[in-house]
C-alpha cells in the first residue's frame, strides 16, 4: 500500500526549464508537486553557458544564462514543491492508476502524473582518450567552459572543431593570451559566421592533428604542455600551456526511456512521441522541453515553457476532468493575493 503522504499529483523529473515551469505551473493549479533532477542544483542544460547572454526568451530582457537560472529557479519554487536533487531515475513503470519511479539510489516516488522534462538526458562530457588525463580534471584540463575570467592572460588549447567549440575559441578569444585549436579533420564543422568572428582574434589552427599525451608538472599536478601528433605527417609538436579545453560533444543517457516497461513511443529512438497538448502514447504520462517531438514544436527555452504549461493543464484534467483546460491568469488568480499584498506594499512604499 502506498502511504498517501508519499503520493503525488504530478512529479516532474527533470529540473531544466521545461522542468522548472512545470513545477511552477503545476502550483497555480494546486497540485501536489515533485521535483527530481539528477544534478545536484535545477536549471537543466544552462548551467553549460552561464556566461552566455540569452536574448529570445520573451519579455525578458538579455540575461546571463546564469541569472536566468535563477529566475527560472525562484518562480518554480513559488509554491513550494518538494525538490529532489541528486537524483536518477532509472525505470518508470505503471501500476492501474499510480506511476512508480525507481531512482538509481533504490528510492521509489509514487505519482498520479508524470511529466518528462529530461531535455537531452543526463548529458556526460565525451573524454579525451588518454591515460591518466582525468587527473587534470581538477587542475588545468576542462570539458566545459564555465567562466570566462578562468582563461584570461593565459595560453590556452582547445580541442574540438564543432559549434560548441568555435563557439567558445570565440567567448574567450578576446581575454587569453594565446590561443591553440586543435581539430582531428581538416574543416571544421560549425557555422560559417563563428568562423568569421574567429578569424578577428589572433590564434592558430592545427588541422589533421590530435593531442597525442600531455606533459605534466614535476609535481604532477598540471598539464605543462601537449604534445600534438599530425595524423598525415605523423609529425609531433609541443605547445606550452595554462589550460586545455576539450570540446567532443556530449554523450545522453535516457535509456531509462527507451527501455521503460511502459513502452514509451518515441521518435527518430530518442525524443517522446507527443502532440501539440504535450501528451504522449502512455495516459496519465506528459512530456515538455527538448525531450518532446511534435509537429510545430518550437526548439526554444520559450517553447519548453509553453509545453510545461499545456503538460500541466492536461495532468490536472486527466486528474478531474471536470478541472478547466487552464488556471486563470496570474493577474486574476487568488492563488497569488496572499503573496501580491507582500509585492504590491513593496512597490507602492519604495515607490
Ligand atoms: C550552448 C547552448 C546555448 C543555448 N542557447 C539558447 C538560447 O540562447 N535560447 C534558447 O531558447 N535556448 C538555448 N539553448 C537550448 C536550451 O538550453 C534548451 O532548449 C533547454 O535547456 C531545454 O530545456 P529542458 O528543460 O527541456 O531540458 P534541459 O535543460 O536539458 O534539462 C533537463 C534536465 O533533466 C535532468 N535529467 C535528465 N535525465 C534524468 C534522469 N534520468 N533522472 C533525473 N534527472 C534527469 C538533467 O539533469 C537536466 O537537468 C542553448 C543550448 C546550449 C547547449
Amino acid at each position: 500500500m502506498i502511504n498517501h503522504e508519499e503520493l503525488f499529483d504530478v512529479t516532474i523529473i527533470g529540473g531544466g526549464p521545461a522542468g522548472c515551469y512545470s513545477a511552477f505551473y503545476s502550483g497555480m493549479r494546486e497540485m501536489k508537486t515533485k521535483i527530481i533532477d539528477f544534478q545536484p542544483n535545477l536549471g537543466g542544460k544552462v548551467h553549460v553557458y552561464p556566461e552566455k547572454m540569452i536574448w529570445d526568451v520573451g519579455a525578458v530582457t538579455p540575461v546571463t544564462g546564469e541569472q536566468l537560472i535563477k529566475q527560472m529557479v525562484q518562480q518554480a519554487l513559488t509554491f513550494d514543491p518538494e525538490v529532489v536533487l541528486n537524483e536518477k531515475i532509472i525505470r518508470i513503470e505503471k501500476t492501474a492508476d499510480t506511476f512508480i519511479l525507481t531512482a538509481e539510489s533504490g528510492k521509489q516516488h509514487f505519482s498520479k502524473t508524470v511529466i518528462l522534462a529530461v531535455g537531452g538526458g543526463i548529458l556526460k562530457p565525451i573524454k579525451l582518450d588518454i591515460e591518466g588525463a582525468d587527473r587534470f580534471e581538477v587542475t588545468n584540463l576542462h570539458y566545459v567552459v564555465q567562466s570566462l575570467s578562468k582563461f584570461k592572460n593565459k595560453d590556452v588549447v582547445i580541442c574540438g572543431g564543432g559549434n560548441s567549440a568555435i563557439d567558445w575559441a570565440v567567448s574567450i578569444a578576446p581575454v587569453v593570451k594565446s590561443l591553440h585549436i586543435v581539430h582531428r579533420r581538416d574543416k571544421f564543422d560549425c557555422h560559417e559566421a563563428q568562423l568569421s568572428l574567429l578569424n578577428e582574434y589572433p590564434h592558430e589552427k592545427h588541422v589533421n592533428t590530435t593531442i597525442k599525451k600531455f606533459v605534466s608538472t614535476t609535481d604532477n599536478t598540471k598539464i605543462r604542455s601537449v604534445i600534438l601528433e599530425n595524423k598525415l605527417t605523423g609529425k609531433e609538436s609541443a605547445i606550452e600551456i595554462d589550460d586545455v579545453i576539450i570540446s567532443y560533444g556530449f554523450e545522453r543517457e535516457l535509456s531509462f526511456i527507451k527501455e521503460s516497461p511502459l513502452q514509451i513511443e518515441l521518435v527518430d529512438e530518442f525524443y517522446v512521441k507527443g502532440s501539440s497538448k504535450a501528451q504522449s502514447s502512455i495516459e496519465g504520462l506528459f512530456a515538455a522541453g527538448d525531450i518532446l517531438s511534435f509537429d510545430g514544436k518550437v526548439h526554444l527555452i520559450l517553447g519548453a515553457f509553453a509545453d510545461a504549461a499545456n503538460a500541466v493543464n492536461q495532468a490536472k484534467m486527466y486528474l478531474d476532468p471536470n478541472s478547466p483546460a487552464k488556471a486563470r491568469v496570474s493577474s486574476h488568480n487568488s492563488r497569488f493575493e496572499e503573496k501580491n499584498k507582500e509585492l504590491l506594499q513593496h512597490l507602492f512604499v519604495n515607490s
